[in-house]
């Protein structure tokens, strides 16, 4: 039973790959087969589990009626490696519908043709599949061939994985041959590699085969340790739990803690329930079987070990199958149903013999001698107990080695020599003694290290929240950077984009302000420009309006100024009076003191003139030593008056001037000539009457009729 969990812990990567994809496909099996199939024989009472192994298997069976032609197809198209594809898909299919003789087939022609290609990877998986073939199959001999070429395929393929694997199966080989010690380093072996490549299923198998080991070796403290650091991590990464639990059921059945096995047979039932695989709820049921045996529970052990023979026997499980017949027998001889009982042990006897595993028989023949020994068949008693020896003298088997001893105690009575019963009797309670010994010492060993366990467990548990904790933190603090960094790296990014456009902005503005300034130079030399030219213009005018010498109007000035007042009183019908003045022998002026002083005395006279007139007269140079007065609504008496009171200032000494000046003065009115309507025949007539004052003897005035 013990080597069977093992087997049942071994890892097939392929095998874990398709049932994961064809679990649901199980599943609708055992519904399938539930309703449609009433009743199957298979050693005893139909269970649901068995029937789907049947009538899934038949199903292999009329698929690879048309799936056989595949790989012959695929050899066609994809040559050598689309045949190996195909066989290893049709492999798993048949290994997951549990028809290990098709599986078995397809594994082979894949191997054969991944040799033929050079495929070290593809024969390295049929290989596994093959060899874990031969662990459910109880053929160790050809298990350990195909293991050799997968240590060898793995070292070509210079795979840790295959390595591993290699190294695994060589430990549970060795382990069931009986060769602790160099199993145990194979199996460490494969530990290592595992833990390496970071395998952690491939670890908790490992941990689990070194914790089954350990148990053989009596180092119940040592096998409790490496079951629940297997547990450990089967629970972190839910892969066959009930192989843990089942694992930890038989430590403490054999601690003889009853309570607590019972409490890891449930959750190994639960777990394997759950994960609804068949070979891990058999192994389960049938062990749970043993223990309720054990106890004393005759008819649940009766159920439970029925239901795992009629698994194991569809599943073609050897090994397996034997201890559940052995079981079965156990119960039913516990119920008193002793003939039963010898069929099922004969059964065990049998399968134990063809796979050669020594405890099987010794304890099929222990179960058997009991029966004849109650049947008083003392000879097959004795020989019976004497086939048994041999084995039961090995360590692992010293339980059955007390039974073998009470036996040989009853076997002594019943044949009357009492000083043999009495030496089995001895060494029955010796043996009792001693193993109550060893029991209680392991509870205590095995309750100290799962009290470390635990406290160790604590602290890992509380090493990993720190570190999660850690880690959050440390992601948080990073990201808290990142997010600064974000933040500053935009923020600096605004203030280059901000700056940027600063920069810009003010060179727009000085380009602006210099334009502006530029503009208002510009502006004001334009207005500098502009009142010049306006000074220029008045200036000009002035000088065109104004006479050089004299500062009085030019001659054009005046003219135009006479025209405007000419039309002025002819509109208003007012009288406008004229005067043309003309100095007198001026030129003699000129003659006796020089031009300049000529000059000067052109500009005295003017002076005067316009001095000795009322405001609103109009006064200019008319040309040479002559000048025009012009004013309206002056009759002649009043504008000779006028004339006579210019005539007497200009007449009147002059300061700084050696000689005296005079003018003569002709006049003319617009009211003796109303018609005319330019300035010319008024102007000709006031020379006219000038010309005669000049003639009368000048320094006088002409032009006006006498009062
Ligand atoms: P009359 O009494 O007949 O008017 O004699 P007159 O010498 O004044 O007559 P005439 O018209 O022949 O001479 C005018 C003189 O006035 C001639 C000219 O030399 C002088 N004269 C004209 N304009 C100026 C001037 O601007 N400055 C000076 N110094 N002399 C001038
Ligand atoms: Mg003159
Ligand atoms: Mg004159």
């Amino acid at each position: 039973m013990d080597s069977l969990s093992t087997t049942a812990a071994t890892p097939l990567a392929a095998k874990r790959r398709a049932s994961t994809t064809l679990k649901r496909l199980r599943v609708l099996l055992v519904l399938a087969t539930t309703a449609l199939v009433s009743e199957v024989a298979v050693c005893g009472e139909p269970t649901p589990y068995a029937q789907a192994i049947l009538t899934a298997r038949q199903f292999a069976e009329d698929a690879d009626m048309t799936l056989s032609a595949l790989p012959r197809v695929a050899y066609q198209i994809g040559g050598l490696r689309g045949r190996i594809g195909t066989e290893y898909r049709l492999a798993l299919l048949y290994a997951a519908m549990n028809d290990d003789v098709l599986a078995a087939r397809y594994w082979q022609a894949m191997d054969a043709d991944a040799r033929r290609a050079g495929d070290n990877p593809a024969r390295g998986t049929a290989l596994i599949a093959q060899i874990y073939a031969t662990f459910i199959s109880g053929d160790y001999d050809s298990g350990q061939l195909l293991n050799d070429q997968l240590i060898e395929v793995a070292q070509a393929a210079n795979s840790e994985r295959m390595s591993a694997t290699a190294q695994e199966y060589q430990g549970v080989r060795d382990r069931r041959h009986g060769q602790l010690d160099i199993a145990r380093d194979h199996q460490l072996h494969a530990l290592w590699l595992y833990r390496l490549i970071g395998d952690r299923a491939g670890e908790s198998t490992v941990l689990t085969n070194l914790g089954t080991i350990a148990r053989d070796k009596g180092d119940f403290a040592q096998c409790l340790d490496y079951f629940l650091q297997a547990l450990a991590i089967r629970e972190r990464i839910d892969v066959r739990l009930a192989v843990a639990y089942r694992n930890l059921a038989l430590l403490y059945r054999e601690l003889g803690d009853v309570q607590t096995t019972r409490q890891y047979f449930e959750k190994a039932l639960d777990a394997s329930n759950h994960h609804f695989e068949a070979e891990y709820y058999a192994s389960t049921i049938g062990v749970y079987a043993a223990f309720l045996n054990d106890i004393g529970e005759y008819g649940p052990a009766l159920d439970k070990a029925s239901e795992a023979l009629t698994i194991s026997a569809a599943l073609g499980d050897r090994p397996s199958t034997g201890f559940e017949q052995l079981e079965v027998g156990r119960a039913q001889l516990g119920l008193h149903r002793t003939d039963e009982a010898e069929a099922h042990f004969n059964d065990a006897l049998r399968i134990g013999q063809t796979i050669q595993q020594r405890e099987l028989i010794a304890r099929a023949k222990l179960s058997l001698a009991e029966i004849a020994l109650g049947h008083g068949d003392l000879a097959t008693t004795h020989r019976l107990l004497d086939e048994t020896a041999p084995s039961l003298n090995s360590a692992g088997l010293k339980a059955y080695l007390a039974q073998a001893y009470s036996l040989r105690d009853r076997l002594a009575v019943a044949e009357h020599i009492p000083a043999v019963a009495y030496e089995y009797a001895h060494r029955y309670s010796a043996l009792r003694e001693e193993l109550l010994g060893v029991r209680s010492t392991r509870l205590l060993a095995a309750i100290e290290i799962r009290k470390i366990r635990e406290q160790s467990q604590q602290k890992l548990e509380l090493a990993e929240s720190i570190n999660e904790l850690q880690t959050e933190r440390l992601e948080r603090g990073r990201h808290e950077r990142y997010y600064s960094i974000a933040a500053i790296v935009a923020l600096l990014a605004i203030l280059a984009l901000f700056s940027a456009f600063l920069v810009r902005f003010r060179r727009l503005n000085h380009a602006l302000s210099r334009h502006n300034e530029q503009f208002e130079r510009q502006r004001g030399a334009l207005i500098e420009a502009n009142r010049q030219l306006e000074r220029q213009a008045h200036s000009l005018y002035q000088a065109t309006i104004t006479d050089a010498l004299t500062g009085t109007r030019s001659r054009s000035h005046t003219l135009d100024e006479l025209a405007r007042l000419l039309a002025k009183c002819r509109a208003q019908r007012r009288n406008l009076t004229v005067l043309l003045i003309d100095i007198d022998h001026f030129k003699q002026v000129n003659d006796r003191f020089g031009h300049l002083a000529g000059d000067r005395a052109l500009i005295q006279t003017s002076r005067i003139i316009d001095a000795a007139l009322p405001a609103d007269c109009l006064f200019g140079r008319f040309g040479g030593e002559e000048f025009v007065v012009a004013f309206a609504d002056h009759d002649d008496g009043a504008s000779a008056e006028l004339a006579e009171r210019i005539r007497r200032a200009v007449a009147e000494p002059m300061p700084d001037m050696a000689m005296a000046i005079t003018i003569s003065i002709g006049g003319a009115m617009l009211k003796d000539r109303p018609a005319i309507k330019a300035i010319d025949p008024l102007l000709d007539a006031a020379d006219h009457a000038l010309y005669q004052a000049k003639l009368d003897g000048r320094n006088r005035i002409r032009g006006f009729s006498p009062a």
